[in-house]
This record gives C-alpha cells, structure tokens and sequence, in this order.
C-alpha cells in the first residue's frame, strides 16, 4: 500500500514529513499510516499541475491519444480488482462484494471516458447559424484547465473515478484530495496513472485533512475549477472561496431521498427495494432513500415485513462469506449516527435495531434501524443521518406523497413504487431531485447524468454531463473579407 504524496508523477513525502493514521473500522485498530499533506504540497501539486497544463502535451493531444491512456488505466484497475476491493473494504468497511463491484464500476467509467475522450476529436465545433449576414461562427471545447477535485469516503475509488476519469478525457490536469478517512486506494490510482504512462503533473494527489489540504486546494489561485461530493456546510465554503476567483465549481452535496410505495406494489418487492436504498453500503450513500412513504392501506403489513427482513440481514466484517452489512466508516461518524438514533428515539417510534450489534462493540457497527410515526417536521425526517436508519411514514393520496416527498432542502434522489407505469411516470416527473427512480432505487449508471436539485449540489457527473463539467466552450468567429466592415473607413 502506498503512504506517500503523488506529485509530478512521483511519490514523494508531505514537506512537513508528517503523516496520519488510517483506522480500520472493523476493529479500530490503525492499518497503514499516510501523508499528511498541507498548503505547501498542495502549491507543489497545482504547480505541476499548472506545467502539464500550459506546457506538456497532454491537452494538445488528440483525444484518441487520451483514450488509450484512459482505456489502460481502466484495465490496469480491472487486473487489480480483488487486491483494490481488499484495500476498501479495510479502509471503508464495506462488505467484499460491494467493493468488488465499486472497482469493477471504476474500471468502467474510466472506459467509458476513453469512449468520450476519442470522440472529441470528431467534433470539429458546433457551426452556429448567425443572423447576420458576412459572418460565419462555430462553437468548439477545450479543457477547462487545472481541476481541483475532493472527495468523501462512501466509495473511495469510484468517487476518485467520477471526477478524475473525465477531467482527463477532457484534457484537463488535476489535483485530488480523497478523503482522510479513506486515502488508500486513491494512491494506487496514482500508481496506476503511472502504469499506464499518464504524462507527469498531468494527475495529483494529496492526501491530508480539509482543513490542512482541501481548504489550500480551494484557495489556491492556479486552480481554475473545483469539484467536490461531500456534506453540505463543506460545500457551502468551497463554493464561498471560489467566489472570490469566480472559479468554476460542481458539488454534489447531500440529500434525504424519498421512496413512495403505492398499494399495488408487492410486499416482497418494496421490502427489497426499501432495503437496497438505505442498507446497501451501511447507508452511507447520498441518494440513499432514508425516507419511506407508504400507501396507508399496506403500511402495516408493510413495515412489519420490513422489520423481520432488517433483523435478517447479516452483519459483520466486510472479508467474512455472506455479509450484507458492515461498520459504519470510522468511530466518529459511528458516534454520529447513534447520537441520530438516540434522537429518533424521542421524535418517532423504534420499529427495529437502534444499537450496536451484540459480539460486534469492537467495530463500528449499528444495526439495520427503521423508525416509524416521527412528526413531518421531525429532525429525524429531515435531516441526513449517512448510516443505516431508514424513516417511515405512511400517505392517503399521490398529491400527498408527492407533497410530502418534495417538502425537503434536498433533492437529489427520488423512487417511486407502482405497478401503475403511467402513475410512476406523473410521479416521476412531479418530483424535484436530479436522480429519479421507477420501481427501484439507488442502481447508478455511468452513462447517465447525477447531480442534485435545491441544497443537495450543482451540476451534474457522469454521462456526458460529467465531461461537460471540465470544458469550456468558445466560440470562434469569421468575417467574410470580401467586402469591408465600413463603419469608421467609408
Ligand atoms: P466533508 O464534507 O466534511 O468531507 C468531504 C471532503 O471534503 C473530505 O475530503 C474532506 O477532507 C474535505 N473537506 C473538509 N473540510 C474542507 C474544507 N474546509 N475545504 C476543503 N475541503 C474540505 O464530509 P465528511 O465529514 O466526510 O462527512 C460528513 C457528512 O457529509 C456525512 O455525514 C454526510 O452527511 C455527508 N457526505 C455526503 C457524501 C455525498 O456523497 N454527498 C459523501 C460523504 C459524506
């Protein structure tokens, strides 16, 4: 495992020649130690970043020459799978097989932006009719230029892969920070980026906390964009700094999702669903759909049934066979997830779990928690909890869940359960987040656009859109010389 900075195509040591724990949330115990980065590395890493950019070849190539680079990072992840999936499940504690398919996710979208990379150089620009007569116009992209990019810690590689795999197709230079609970596996991306003969400066990274390095990043005047997933009040401040170089900024923030079941849904079928969009991965998903809405006519049976399968689901290390849910992250967001549950106690009715599982008090584990019967303008309906805890409520008519499903500061998620199509599709288009759902919820695919409504970002990643974010767009215009302009020279 890597513990160094990746600058300029090296591994190197933070200039402070300090470094930080990093913590299995399995046992707690410290597994690998890395660089702690601060203000100084982060100008050694723009300043790369910068030379590539304004000097080496990689923005002047083709595109086609970026795909091949991409395309070998992509297979060079695809090799290393089982050992990369090892490394999360450590670093994140997520289960083996979520892991194995968070890396076999990375790979893909690295292929995919090879795909996007190699056409760009078929777009000449885009001809643009004028209403004037003499002038011809086209509109063409470049690469936006050095990006800044940080990340959380629910999907540590496959975050790293949404920012950097298009900013690089783009022809974009950039410095990552991932997130100091999870930095591991972002430096084997760095040595990946060295396998596949990605130029030096051309991608960085540092490791560090938010204060010491990511604030730096977000000030630093060489970067032209950021682009950042994590909490909202982080978002709030880097796009606060970069107002004050009017730099270019993506966020994709947090949100509290809805999942409305109608009565003609299967149990069997919600019950799934229901799990799958705030189980999987401990929950500590932003578009999880932490908040259920119910047809009043099948909330009971419903949420018991909800409750027995929550009981079933198995809990332990992310290495052991069969395992459906692991520890939360790191003990700090532990803590902070019981502390919710403590409050959900006083707002709503504890349907099932609620505590630490029993054999498990060495880990941060919190067992699958359903709470039902909490006030609508409950902190525990409102806010984002990032754990297993799922709320739910029932609803009489389609306007009321709508209502109550679009009453939040959020919107990046939303599902909606029905054997009724054309009902789903009303519903679907009623709702104001970003990332809808019919008959399913959380399946995320790298070719269509994420991103979020109202607080819960800006922009949108993936599919075209995500390399959208990491161009500009400039026009060029031709007068015909054939005859004179004649405004001063008559
Ligand atoms: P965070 O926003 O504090 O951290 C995310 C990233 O931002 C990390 O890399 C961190 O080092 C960096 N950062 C922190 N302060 C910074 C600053 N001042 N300037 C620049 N970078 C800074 O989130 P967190 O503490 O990791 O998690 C807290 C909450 O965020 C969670 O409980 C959850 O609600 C939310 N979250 C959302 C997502 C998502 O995908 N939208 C992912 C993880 C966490």
């Amino acid at each position: 495992m890597k513990d160094r900075l990746f600058i300029d195509g090296a591994f190197v040591a933070s200039a402070s020649g300090q470094t930080f724990d990093v913590v299995d949330p399995a046992n707690r115990q410290v597994f690998h130690r890395v660089a702690r980065g601060n203000a100084e590395d982060v100008d050694r890493a723009v300043q790369a970043a910068r030379r590539a950019f304004d000097d080496g070849p990689w923005p002047r190539m083709s595109g086609a020459d970026r795909a091949a680079v991409l395309r070998r990072m992509g297979d060079l992840i695809a090799e290393r799978k089982d050992e990369l999936a090892r490394i999360e499940v450590q670093d994140n504690g997520k289960p083996l097989p979520e892991a194995v398919w968070d890396i076999e996710d990375t790979a893909g979208v690295f292929h995919f932006y090879a795909d996007l990379a190699a056409r760009l150089d078929n777009s000449a620009g885009q001809e643009i009719e004028l209403a004037m007569e003499g002038f011809t116009s086209k509109a063409v992209k470049e690469p936006i230029g050095v990006a800044g990019a940080i990340i959380p810690w629910n999907f540590p590689m496959l975050m790293a892969s949404w920012k950097v795999a298009p900013a690089l197709a783009a022809g974009c230079c950039m410095v990552l920070k991932p997130s100091e609970l999870t930095p591991v596996s972002a430096l084997e991306l760095g040595q990946i980026a060295f396998d596949a003969g990605l130029p030096a400066g051309v991608l960085n990274i540092v490791t560090g906390f938010g204060a010491e390095a990511g604030q730096p990043l977000t000030e630093h005047p060489g970067v032209d964009k950021l682009a950042f997933t994590g909490s909202v009040p982080t978002g709030s401040r880097i796009m606060a700094t970069a107002a004050r170089d009017i730099k270019a900024v993506s966020l994709e923030l947090g949100g509290k999702s809805p999942l409305v079941v109608f009565a003609d849904t299967p149990l069997d079928e919600a019950v799934e669903w229901i799990m799958f969009g705030i189980f999987w991965n401990q929950g500590e998903v932003c578009s999880a759909t932490s908040r259920v809405l119910i047809e009043q006519s099948i909330y009971v049976p419903l949420l018991e049934r909800l409750a027995e399968e929550a009981k079933k689901i198995r809990i332990g290390h992310g290495l052991e066979e069969g395992i459906l849910l692991g520890p939360l992250v790191s003990p700090s967001q532990h803590q902070k997830v019981l502390e919710a549950i403590e409050r959900g106690k006083s707002e709503g009715r504890l349907v099932t779990g609620g505590g630490v599982p029993a054999g498990l008090e060495d880990g941060c584990y919190v067992e699958p928690t359903v709470f039902a019967d909490m006030a609508e303008d409950s902190w525990i309906w409102r806010e984002e909890i990032f754990g297993p805890v799922v709320c739910v409520k029932p609803f009489e008519t389609e306007a009321e869940a709508i209502r109550m499903a679009n009453d939040s500061r959020f919107g990046l998620g939303a599902a909606v359960m029905s054997a009724d199509l054309d009902r789903a599709e009303r519903v679907a288009r009623a709702f104001r987040a970003g990332i809808v759902w019919i008959n399913c919820s959380q399946p995320t695919f790298t070719e269509a656009p994420w991103g979020g409504y109202k607080q819960s970002g800006i922009g949108r990643e993936l599919g075209e859109w995500g390399l959208n974010n990491y161009l500009e767009t400039k026009q060029i215009t031709t007068f015909d010389r054939s005859k004179p302009w004649g405004w001063y020279l008559k």
